[in-house]
């Protein structure tokens, strides 16, 4: 997994900084198949006006994602460079591929005033968390293991070699939920959402 560390580290190449107003920041994260895609989806119907960050991604499709609206798909020695270049606001390695956040989009996105949300995995909500610490962080819990095996299951996208990976994973990113400002549970998907809308327009 280290082969190609690029030189920078996920975990040093972050200084404290202020998020620039009047917008706000908002880090959505919790265990690959919670729902926090889902949440999200949901959130943006019912408030057009915030602003999702789409991730770089080395990762491939899956079928029915969209270049650009999904993710921004590239290789791993363009990721590695932009790494490089300082061009994302966070970045993390997860289940043998790399995710990170475009710095650029969303620091101008919040000084023209917008809500933004950040859907990212535990490492680079972490990393927000440390560069960012007046961004409102929010833990998304499935309402227990074995539904988030079986959503996880039923969301058939992936191969079971990735599925082993994420539930593996997921065991661990969950015992970090208290890390974060708010803790929601994913059980009746309307309540999450009401839950969630109310944390971000607080
Ligand atoms: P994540 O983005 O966290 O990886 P997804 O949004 O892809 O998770 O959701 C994983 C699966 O769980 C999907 O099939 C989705 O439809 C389902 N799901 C999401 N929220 C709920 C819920 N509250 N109850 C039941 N199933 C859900
Ligand atoms: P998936 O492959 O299921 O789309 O995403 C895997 C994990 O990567 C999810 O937990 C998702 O939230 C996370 N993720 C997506 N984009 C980013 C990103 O830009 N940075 C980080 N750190 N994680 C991301």
């Amino acid at each position: 997994m280290k082969r190609m560390m690029p030189v920078l580290s996920s975990q040093s190449d972050t200084a404290v900084q202020e998020c620039p107003s009047p917008g706000k920041l908002v880090v959505l994260t919790g265990p690959s198949g919670v729902g926090k895609g889902t949440l999200l989806r949901s959130l943006l119907e019912r408030h057009p006006e915030i602003y999702y960050s789409v991730s770089a991604t080395t990762r491939s499709p899956r079928p029915g994602e969209i270049d650009g609206k999904d993710y921004y798909f590239i290789n791993r020695s363009q990721f590695e460079q932009l790494i490089a270049a300082g061009k994302f606001l966070e970045w993390a390695e997860f289940a043998g591929n790399y995710y990170g956040t475009p710095r650029e989009p969303v620091m101008d996105q919040i000084r023209a005033g917008k809500v933004v949300v950040l859907e990212i995995e535990l490492q680079g909500a972490r990393q927000i968390r440390r560069s960012f610490p007046s961004a409102l962080s929010i833990f998304i819990l499935p309402p227990s293991f074995q539904e988030l095996e079986k959503r996880i299951r039923s969301r058939g996208q992936d191969s079971q070699e990735a599925i082993a990976h994420r539930l593996q994973r997921a065991r661990e990113e969950i015992k970090a939920a208290n890390e974060f400002d708010i803790q929601i549970v994913n059980d009746d998907l309307e309540t999450a959402l009401n839950s969630i809308e109310a944390v971000v327009f607080s």
